[in-house]
């Protein structure tokens, strides 16, 4: 089977999804070829003659190759101007690449002007007029190489985002007109969104043989083989270009579970899709994570986890895997304990993403995160002594925030900065299936059949364009809050943050 993962995404590690499916295969003695198509995508875009007219351009084209090394390069992490340069420059000639399209490209995201990710019919004229898309030359020129090795007529996509979905059913429709013997299999976050939609019905009947929510390995063998399976097996990266990705050494994605513990926040996607929590246990992790180690030598390996368990803290605490490593954790009683961030830092734990929301405790009691601010400040006072970065993330307008409840969350990150390393603000979207929205006046929002998300009119008047204002006028511009927002990674935002959060910390210090 040839598994893919299709453009545009932040190509700095190798894809998840499609490296589990291929330990899960091996193991299971089906043949896999794994096909980065995002990655060497992008790397093709970059190696397509320009004729670039702005000195910015100009600069940015001339420079291109090398900044693509330096990328690979930590010296250039050390430096935090040098970094987002290069980043900026590199983004800047993957832009001019696709002048004479109706798209907006960049290192992270993907927009067609005219096509939604969001409306069917759209997505099906992707597919109808494949060769209109900026990757049919790339996908026309590759396919056949790949193709021409398969043994079995098995393709399977993974589609994680919005970005994705366009180039993905170009490259469907590609296959479909002109490899008509194979059969394509979608799966990905987001189809196992659309699927999990209560009012899904499949408008791709014509082009995926089958779409999969949620983890695939089972049903994936299902359906090549009637054999049954040999239980869980390890991912392996093996087939993908794994000194091409935009990072110094190698960053090892790995989840230990899908779906969260917690699982209680009322405006979480996984809550309104409905995602089970499901764990391996943390032995099983600890030995998945050693033979990775040994096997693939990582600089850095990303937990995917929507939260990592404190159990499994103590199991890496305890049993060190030999990397340095960062993912998503809940604030807990554990994180506000400094000796506990000690031992967690010796794990190799270098950064923690934390969804803390609000500085203001009602509004975390009302969407029901189970976290306590005093905790929050403890953990966050902790993780700085200690030595681990910290990627904060706070959410918006969410239906029981006002004004003054913001400012709280204002003063709540101004009091906090020296324990916060980076920031990313959102606005909150409301999930189109979440029970809170029985409890909102809702208007439409993506105009789609296959929107993710509902507009709805703020109950305390705290409306999408308020909440933006105050973003930029009051927010953003604090004196202590710009600093953190200026040092983000562009484009590869908290999948570079651990590579750069050294120099954070020192500054910190300073
Ligand atoms: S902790 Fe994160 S993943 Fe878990 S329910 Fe809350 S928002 Fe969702």
């Amino acid at each position: 089977m040839l598994l893919i993962f299709s453009p545009v995404a932040k190509a700095c590690e190798p894809p998840a999804g499609i490296s589990r499916l291929a330990g899960f295969l091996r193991g299971n003695n089906q043949e896999c070829t794994l096909w980065d198509a995002n990655l060497e995508g992008q790397l093709y875009l970059l190696k397509q003659k320009q004729s670039p007219v702005d000195t910015w351009s100009k600069r940015a084209w001339k420079n291109v190759q090398t900044n693509i090394e330096a990328l690979k390069s930590q010296r250039l992490y050390n430096n935090n101007d040098r970094y987002q340069r290069a980043v900026r420059d590199t983004n800047r000639a993957l832009t001019q690449s696709c002048t004479d399209f109706d798209i907006n490209i960049s290192l992270a995201d993907y927009q067609d002007t005219s096509l939604s990710p969001h409306r069917s019919r759209d997505l099906l004229r992707c597919a109808e007029e494949y060769k209109n898309n900026i990757f049919f030359p790339f996908f026309k020129k590759r396919l056949p190489e790949l193709l021409a090795r398969q043994n079995d007529p098995w393709i399977g996509i993974s589609i994680n985002y919005l970005s994705q979905a366009v180039p993905a059913f170009t490259l469907a429709g590609l296959i479909k007109k002109e490899y008509p013997t194979f059969n394509i299999i979608a799966g990905g976050g987001l189809i196992t969104s659309w699927l999990r939609g209560p009012a899904w019905v499949n408008p791709f009947t014509k082009l995926f043989k089958h779409l999969i929510a949620g983890p695939s390995e089972e049903s994936l063998l299902k359906i090549l083989t009637d054999t049954p399976s040999s239980g869980y097996q390890s991912p392996e990266f093996t087939g993908l270009s794994l000194d091409k990705y935009l990072a110094p050494g190698l960053i090892l994605p790995y989840n230990g579970s899908t779906g969260c513990y917690w699982n209680r926040c009322s405006f979480c996607p996984e809550k309104a899709e409905g995602n089970p929590y499901m764990t391996l246990p943390s032995e099983q992790i600890i030995k998945d994570l050693h033979m990775l180690v040994d096997k693939y030598n990582p600089g850095l390996i990303h937990m995917l986890d929507n939260a990592v368990a404190p159990a499994l803290m103590k199991h890496l605490i305890r049993d060190p895997v030999g990397a340095p490593w960062y993912g998503f954790a809940r604030v807990s009683r554990e994180l506000s304990s400094l000796e506990f961030c000690r031992d967690l830092k010796n794990s190799g734990c270098v950064m923690l993403k934390l969804g803390i929301e609000s500085g203001s405790q009602e509004v975390l009691d009302a969407m029901d995160k189970g976290i306590n601010l005093e905790l929050v400040e403890k953990s966050l006072w902790a993780l700085k002594k200690a030595g681990i970065a910290t990627y904060v993330y706070l959410l918006f307008g969410t239906p029981s925030e006002t004004i003054d409840r913001a400012r709280q969350t204002l003063d709540f990150t101004v009091r906090n900065a020296d324990g916060i390393s980076f920031l990313n603000l959102a606005v909150f979207n409301l999930p189109r299936y979440s029970t809170e929205c029985n409890t909102l006046e809702l208007r439409n929002f993506s105009d789609g059949d296959l929107g993710l998300y509902s507009d709805f009119k703020h109950p305390l008047g705290w409306n999408r364009q308020e909440v933006r204002k105050f973003l930029s006028s009051e927010f953003k511009a604090h004196p202590v809050i710009r600093p953190i927002l200026q040092r983000d990674p562009p484009f590869f935002t908290s999948n570079h943050a651990p590579l750069l959060a050294r120099n954070t910390l020192k500054d910190n210090e300073e």
